[in-house]
């Protein structure tokens, strides 16, 4: 990452008026979320309490700080001081709980699907990560009704022979609410070549399989994630914008792409015509936003769906599509899915 919240498209396209009633109807728009990071999740009061409790060393408790950073370096440290500080099942499942709940309560996400850096966790076994995701998950659907799904993630900078080993943990492990795995962490530290074994583990036991590719705009990591990886969903894939003929790949196939409103304003200062979520929306490429990590980035999925709304022009519509193209896209068993679908569709989104 190489900059701060903010400095994301300025030059407006023909942008809806954004007045409370627009932002209110955008809240509370149902939405289908594929691209969120537990460990992004947690709540500052929430991470400074389970921090002290476990002498994790933070450098500050102040609530508004701490989740201070300014490029990769601090961001890594501040998700390695997170790492040590969910330990247990208890941990896992008030962490998913609050986490799930505000986004029910918050944007109305109706289904998500969640990543989890499990290697990332030097204290907490992945039987306890299960575990609690499931407890959390389970009483924060009898709250609120949202539905979690749990997509363990393999992190790059950890390498091929701690992601391998995830995976046959994550196959030998409990499976109900494990619906594939994804990868993430900096795209610099490994390319996608060095997990095609975790990968085809991962296809062979009958996970769906996605990665973070193109945030810093390379095709090629877009193009190798499906080529070597057999990726059925891209995470950012902005790289997609620099390639006309990988772009109508995705679309043609149906590759769903989840966008970060909160990642670009990182990685995209140019105009709003050229930036990489309204071009991917212009081709007609399945996509969906995510919030990622909206914890750490101050933000929310409502509050991202409003960003794209006022920077990039995309109407309550287009956003309203987006959810059944997620939901599509989503791993969720069919069954469960046709209910989400009755309940989207009955809320105004496209069927
Ligand atoms: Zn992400």
């Amino acid at each position: 990452m190489s900059g701060g919240p903010g400095q994301g498209a300025r030059d407006k396209l023909a942008a809806p008026p954004v007045g409370s009633v627009f932002a209110d109807a955008l809240r509370a728009l149902p939405k289908v979320e594929l691209h969120v990071h537990l460990e992004g999740c947690v709540r500052p009061s929430t991470f400074v309490e389970l921090a002290r409790r476990y002498d994790v060393p933070m450098p500050t408790a102040d609530l508004e700080h701490v989740y201070d950073y300014h490029d990769m370096v601090s961001f890594m440290e501040v998700f390695e001081r997170l790492g040590s500080a969910i330990r247990n099942r208890d941990d896992v499942a008030r962490i998913t709980y609050e986490s799930l709940t505000d986004a029910a309560r918050g944007s109305n996400v109706l289904y998500r699907e969640v990543f989890c850096n499990p290697s990332t966790h030097p204290d907490l076994a992945y039987r306890d990560l299960v575990a609690g995701f499931t407890d959390g998950a389970n009483d924060a659907q009898s709250a609120t009704g949202i539905v979690a799904r749990l997509i363990p993630s393999v992190f790059r900078g950890h390498g091929p022979e701690v992601s391998s080993a995830m995976v046959r943990e994550v196959l030998d492990g409990e499976r109900d609410l494990v619906v594939g795995i994804g990868m993430d962490g900096d795209e610099t530290t490994g390319p996608p070549e060095l997990f095609t074994q975790a990968y085809a583990l991962a296809r062979a036991g009958g996970l769906g399989v996605t990665a973070h590719a193109g945030e810093r705009f390379s095709a090629q990591e877009v193009r190798d994630c499906l080529d070597l990886l057999g990726c059925t969903r891209i995470d950012h894939g902005y790289g997609l914008v620099r390639d006309s003929v990988l772009l109508e790949r995705v679309r043609s196939e149906q590759i769903h792409v989840t966008c970060a409103w909160l990642s670009t304003t990182y990685h995209y200062d140019g105009p709003a015509q050229a930036h990489p979520i309204w071009l991917l929306h212009e081709a007609g490429v399945s996509m969906s936003l995510g919030s990622d990590d909206p914890a750490m980035g101050g933000t929310d999925l409502a509050g991202d769906y409003l960003a794209v709304a006022r920077e990039l022009g995309l109407s309550l519509a287009q956003l309203a599509s987006q959810s059944t193209a997620a939901l599509d896209a989503s791993w969720l068993a069919e069954p469960e899915k046709d209910l989400l679908r009755v309940r989207l569709n009955a809320a105004g989104c496209p069927p």
